[in-house]
């Protein structure tokens, strides 16, 4: 691993005083709040149904006062019934993946471009960026938030900026050799194909210049951290955001490389119970739910990620005060209920990873026979192992059962597949078929 050279970006605000920062929050969050009551009559109908005015935030606590934003209402609403700003005054448009059903739209002022460029900025330089550096930029371009969203932070921070997008793995590798890229923005799992075809394209790690990486759009593991560290030699660094609130850059890892910094100068963060909505101290794992309070063109009211995770207040070693937010463990959406168990294809990943030379490659599938909840897990022999004893082959599936059984509490099906054939994804990885849902 290389050594952790980070940057502040903006010390007088990464690294306010907390006090100062609630201040800044609350003036923020009464503008927001006014903004939205003025101008979007999903937000005042909500607001009159509760019964809350704007004059009645008089606190950061008061926050729990307002209505909750899902998903459903930027389906409902689109594509323009969220906009706070006219029309004219937007001047770009994101879209969601589409994880999870139909696309939904965020539009963006040149206020809202310029928050978010800030906030990959910050990202960029916590993970050593600077105007020394090349920025390969292997997230997709186009509504996705990803490409365009890094790319706007590598501009920022003044680094050499190489617009890849995902894809053409031969020729993203060639790029990072030849330009000498001396940092990585792409999905984790993406980057864990570009480390493992880097090898078999017969290229040495040594002619290479990547110091570091900013991985997220997708959930991943310590375990994948150290499988990418090896990887590429490098030091991988978690970057988190959702088009809804701005894209990548919401909240950022620093060299401590425990836990997101949310960029709360720009949204506050809460996390609430996702049963009944009520908000959770800090330290308690839930549903992470954000306002923001710095946008113009779409702003967000107490929007609920689905994204599970726990936030701490905790001092970091870095000098940086805001809010660190760990791991996404799963989202409410991608919960798999196995025999009456929450599953998320993240603790799975994190166990298979525990059994030594298997690869980071797998599949649930979830099915019902004689109503009787079933999941199979599909892990990818590596080449090396696909060559081993077949009593080797035993020993190892037998491992991996004894670790999921370990960490997700239930036992699983292993079947071992050979080498390359579970399909690669360039962008999000597809982790479960449920075949449950197909046949109710
Ligand atoms: P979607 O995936 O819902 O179509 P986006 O492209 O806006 O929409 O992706 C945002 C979502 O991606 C987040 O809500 C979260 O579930 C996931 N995500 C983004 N970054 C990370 C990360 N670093 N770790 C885990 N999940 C992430
Ligand atoms: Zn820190």
């Amino acid at each position: 691993m290389k050594k952790n050279d980070s940057r502040i970006y903006d010390p007088a605000v990464e690294c306010m005083d907390r006090d100062e920062l609630h201040r800044i929050q609350l003036e923020r969050l009464k503008e927001t709040v006014k903004l939205v009551y003025d101008k979007v009559p999903m937000y005042r109908e909500r607001m009159d149904a509760k019964g809350v005015k704007p004059e009645d935030i008089q606190t950061l606590e008061d926050l729990s006062k307002l209505p909750f934003t899902n998903k459903s209402d930027l389906r409902d609403q689109f594509p323009f019934g969220l906009l706070a700003a006219d029309k004219s005054e937007i001047v770009r448009i994101q879209g969601s993946s589409g994880t999870t059903g139909k696309p939904i739209v965020s539009g963006y002022t040149e206020n809202d471009v310029e928050v978010w460029t800030e906030m990959v900025a910050r990202a960029l330089a916590a993970a050593g960026g600077g105007k020394d550096d090349i920025v390969q930029v292997t997230y997709g371009y186009g509504l996705f938030t990803g490409g365009l969203g890094a790319h706007q932070g590598a501009t920022r921070i003044g680094a050499m900026t190489v617009p890849m997008s995902s894809g053409n793995t031969q020729r993203q590798l060639m790029m990072m050799h030849d330009l000498g890229a001396t940092m990585l923005c792409c999905t984790p799992s993406y980057a864990i194909f570009l480390g493992e075809s880097l090898k078999e394209l017969g290229y040495d790690l040594s002619e290479f210049q990547l110091k570091s990486g900013c991985f997220g759009a997708e959930p991943w593991t310590e375990e994948m951290r150290d499988k990418l560290e090896e990887l590429f030699d490098i030091n991988a660094y978690n970057i988190y955001g959702l088009t809804e609130i701005a894209g990548p850059g919401v909240s950022y890892e620093c060299p401590a490389k425990d836990g997101m910094h949310i960029c709360e100068d720009h949204v506050i963060a809460e996390i609430i119970d996702p049963e009944t909505g009520e908000p959770l101290p800090y330290g308690t794992r839930g549903e992470l739910v954000f306002t923001t309070i710095t946008k113009t063109g779409m702003p967000m009211i107490r929007y609920r990620t689905h994204d599970i995770c726990v936030l701490t207040e905790e001092p970091c070693s870095c000098g940086r005060t805001h809010v660190r937010m760990g791991r996404i463990t799963g989202r409410t959406d991608d919960m798999l209920i196995i025999r009456g168990v929450n599953v998320f294809p993240s603790q799975i990943e994190s166990a298979l990873l525990r059994v030594s030379g298997v690869a980071p490659h797998y599949m649930l599938i979830v099915d019902r026979v004689n109503s009787t909840d079933t999941l199979e897990v599909q892990v990818e022999l590596t080449d090396e192992m696909f060559s081993d004893k077949v009593a080797d082959l035993e020993r190892v599936r037998d491992e991996i059962k004894e670790q999921i059984k370990s960490v997700v509490g239930i036992s699983a099906t292993v079947k071992l597949v050979p080498p390359k054939s579970i399909q690669r994804s360039e962008g999000k990885a597809k982790r479960t078929i449920d075949k449950r849902g197909l046949t109710e």
